[in-house]
Order: structure tokens, then C-alpha cells, then sequence
């Protein structure tokens, strides 16, 4: 069992390594913004809750968080171990989260400032599976639309200069001192975000001693089921195919 966060600023590529940890490692990917994108999408009452905040930049409420958090983890779907992204945001989500589960690392995804505006700015997600492309590099084959799905590719609505400020912001004051927190317990391991996404992971797997990736095994982070009420609920994000 290993039970992981990631931890990075806007854009340093968290949902990315996520998902490619993910794969052949049978790791549950735990992005607590994409359930709350999830919930905004489907218009839940914890999608109208969050939207407005959300889309600017500004954190949700712990005690929402924290509950999504808790909820997800209830479940016990992740028989071999996860990986929590976008949590903990802050001291007191860290100390919820030290509270109540005992992890193996802290994987710390180091991006310089100059770096974050290109890349958010040039982010798009799949309206319907959640995937994540980048217009620098991860371009879809065809234009617009998901490779996966063939949903249609949108900007993210806190993808905004405005929404970024905000973001960065909180970023640097609330959620970079989550880092002494875990620092302290010895828990961090922090990596280059700079490269290739495949580097990046190689570097990831070779400083957790995780066996390598195997190529083209990305998948979408997100599906939503119809027919399952407790995945409708948006708590249970779907992973698949
Ligand atoms: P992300 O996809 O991680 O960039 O998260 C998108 C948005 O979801 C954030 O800007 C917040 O509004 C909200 N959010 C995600 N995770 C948290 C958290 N741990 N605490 C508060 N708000 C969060």
C-alpha cells in the first residue's frame, strides 16, 4: 500500500504526474479539484456552493474540503494506495490530514514562478472525461477535442490572469508553509517540474523507488456515470477504462 500527495504550484503539472503514477501502479488518483469541477459541472448543490469561488481562484472552505476529502477516502477503492492532489491547501487541511492518515511521501513538484503563467494560460481539460492537454506541448490530435473521448477541450474558468493572481497568492501564503509542516516529518521528496512530463516522472519513480512507467498508459481522470447515484453524488470520481 502507498499512500501519496503531490504537492506543486499552479501549473507544475500535479493532475499530469497523477494520472501517470496512476498507471501500472494501481494507485487511485485523488484530485480534490476535479471533484469540485466535477460537482460544478453537473450543477450539484456542492457545485453551486463552490462555483463562484472557484472560478476566482480564491480555496474553498475547509470544512467542505475536508469532507469531500474524507468522504472520497471512505470509500476504500484504493486497495493499493492513492495519490491526494490539490490537498492539503493550508495548515489546518495539513493537520486534518496528518490527524487522520499516515503517508509515505510528499512529492514536491518545483516550478519557478516565471514559469506558471505560460503554462496555466495555455491549459485546457476535457469538458467530459477531465483530461488534461497543454497547448505548449500535449496538443489533442484533433484540434479542440479530447483524444480519449472526444469531448470538447475548454479553458479551465480560473485560467484567468485574474483568477492566476489570486491563486498564486494563496499559493504562496497559505499552502507553500504545508511544506515545513511535512518538511519536519521528513516526508518530502522534491523534483524538477521544469522538464518533460516523462522526465519528470521518471524522476518521481526513481526518488520513491517506484518500478518505470510504460508509455501511452494516461487516462482520463474523470468520467460521469449516469446510472450510479453515489457516483453521480460526484464524490466517486471514476477511473477508467
Ligand atoms: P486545482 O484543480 O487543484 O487547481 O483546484 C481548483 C480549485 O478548487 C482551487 O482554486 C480551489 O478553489 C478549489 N480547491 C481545490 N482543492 C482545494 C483545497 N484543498 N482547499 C480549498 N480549495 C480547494
Amino acid at each position: 500500500m502507498r499512500k501519496y500527495v503531490i504537492m506543486g504550484i499552479q501549473g507544475s503539472g500535479k493532475g499530469t504526474q497523477s494520472q501517470m503514477l496512476e498507471s501500472g501502479l494501481d494507485l487511485v488518483h485523488i484530485g480534490v479539484g476535479d471533484i469540485l469541477r466535477w460537482n460544478v459541472q453537473n450543477h450539484t448543490k456542492m457545485g453551486a456552493q463552490v462555483r463562484r469561488v472557484m472560478a476566482a481562484g480564491e480555496l474553498v472552505g475547509d470544512d467542505l474540503v475536508e469532507s469531500v476529502v474524507r468522504d472520497r477516502l471512505t470509500q476504500h477503492d484504493w486497495n493499493y494506495g492513492f495519490i491526494i492532489d490539490g490537498f492539503p491547501r493550508n495548515r489546518r487541511q495539513a493537520e486534518f490530514f496528518l490527524e487522520s492518515y499516515d503517508i509515505d511521501g510528499v512529492i514536491y513538484l518545483d516550478l519557478p514562478d516565471s514559469e506558471v503563467r505560460r503554462r496555466v494560460l495555455n491549459r485546457r481539460l476535457c469538458s467530459s472525461c477531465g483530461m488534461n492537454y497543454n497547448l505548449l506541448g500535449n496538443t489533442p490530435a484533433v484540434p479542440g477535442r479530447c483524444d480519449f473521448c472526444g469531448g470538447e477541450l475548454v479553458t479551465r474558468e480560473d485560467d484567468t490572469e485574474e483568477a492566476l493572481a489570486v491563486r498564486l497568492k494563496d499559493y504562496h501564503e497559505k499552502t507553500n508553509p504545508v511544506l515545513d509542516v511535512f518538511r519536519r516529518k521528513e516526508y518530502v521528496f522534491t523534483v524538477d517540474a521544469r522538464p518533460a512530463p516523462e522526465v519528470v516522472q521518471e524522476q518521481i519513480r526513481t526518488r520513491l523507488g517506484l518500478p518505470p512507467d510504460s508509455p501511452g498508459t494516461q487516462r482520463p481522470i474523470l468520467r460521469a456515470v449516469e446510472d450510479d447515484p453515489v457516483e453521480r453524488s460526484g464524490i466517486r470520481p471514476v477511473y477508467g477504462p
